[in-house]
């Protein structure tokens, strides 16, 4: 498959999670991760759609990379396809027959939104029955907040959603998320509302990294439900994963669990992701390669995600 990733180094964390680095034809290189459910026998795979990213999110490891490319529609499946080779799934599981790599997120390097058409393409092939045949309810494409292409793919691709929210007042999200000062809360909350694919079935996921002392008080928690009241939505709070010179600290235990409670007792599934991979820094916001911008071909760092 043109596209598909030349080679790998695998690395394998004390929870199961596996952390590949691939390398494209020009050198460059693009993280991936398999993160295996604990109780059952299936697991996701985090796919990278760009080498670096231009958004410079402050939390995120993946955006002290400046963007190097846009990663094509067949290095985005061929990820796919490598981390499966790795575990022996092929031929593709069809029906009923239980898939190891079970969902999709598009929520490693790169913000899948500035990269649409090889998204989009991607996500076909790997829609398609003639093709990998896994079905849009266990693709989830995570976005910053690119407003006017929530709408696009929500329409063309009709897949869940994920919105890396990480704060509820735009002062502090325009410093954390910057995008925001292009789309701010209230337009990303109303795209949200459109979104044609949400329902109580398949509810967005808001993504909130906890971060001590910035955004995790409960006068938060209490903004935060009166943000996404009517959305069926659910919250992934996110303890925030160090890498090496991060601005932030992650919050305290006790904060995590209040804020928890507060969403909860409103009415929504708030789970405290538990950091996986932390080790091999192939947790949330930990994904990191040294794209090369010349045709030098060099090698990588060993480092790597996004939120
Ligand atoms: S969180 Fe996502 S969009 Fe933000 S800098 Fe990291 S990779 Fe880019």
């Amino acid at each position: 498959m043109v596209g598909r990733p030349e080679a790998a180094i695998v690395q394998t964390s004390e929870d199961e999670t596996r952390k590949f680095l691939f390398r494209f034809r020009d050198g460059q290189e693009a993280e991936t991760v398999y993160i295996p459910d604990r109780q059952e026998d299936r697991g996701a795979v985090c796919i990278s759609s760009q080498v670096g990213c231009t958004l410079s999110c402050r939390f995120c490891h993946t955006g002290t990379q400046t963007l190097v490319r846009n990663l094509g529609a067949a290095e985005i499946v061929g990820q796919f396809m490598a981390a499966r080779d790795s575990y022996g799934e092929w031929p593709s599981p069809h029906g009923e027959t239980p898939r190891l790599l079970s969902t999709i997120v598009l929520m490693g390097m790169g913000e899948p939104l500035y990269n649409y058409e090889n998204v989009a393409k991607a996500m076909r092939i790997v829609m398609d029955g003639e093709g990998i045949g896994l079905s849009r309810r266990r693709i989830t494409l995570s976005t910053s907040g690119v407003v006017p292409m929530m709408d696009r793919a929500g329409a063309e691709l009709a897949v869940n959603l994920a919105v890396s929210l990480h704060a509820v007042r735009d002062d502090l999200r325009d410093e954390i998320v910057p995008l925001n000062r292009k789309y701010p809360i209230a337009d990303l909350m109303a795209a949200c509302r459109r979104y044609p694919a949400a329902s109580n079935a398949r509810r967005i996921t808001f993504e909130y990294v906890m971060l001590k002392g910035l955004n995790d008080t409960p006068a938060d928690a209490h903004e935060l439900i009166r943000l996404i009241a009517g959305i069926p939505a659910k919250v992934n709070l996110i303890p925030f994963n160090p890498w090496p010179g991060s601005p932030y600290e992650t919050s305290y235990g006790n904060a995590i669990d209040r804020f928890a409670q507060i969403v909860m007792d409103a009415g929504f599934s708030s789970p405290v992701r538990t950091p996986r991979g932390r080790d091999i820094l192939a947790a949330c916001g930990q994904l990191r390669t040294e794209g090369k911008r010349s045709a030098d071909g060099g090698a990588g760092s060993r480092e790597g995600g996004a939120v």
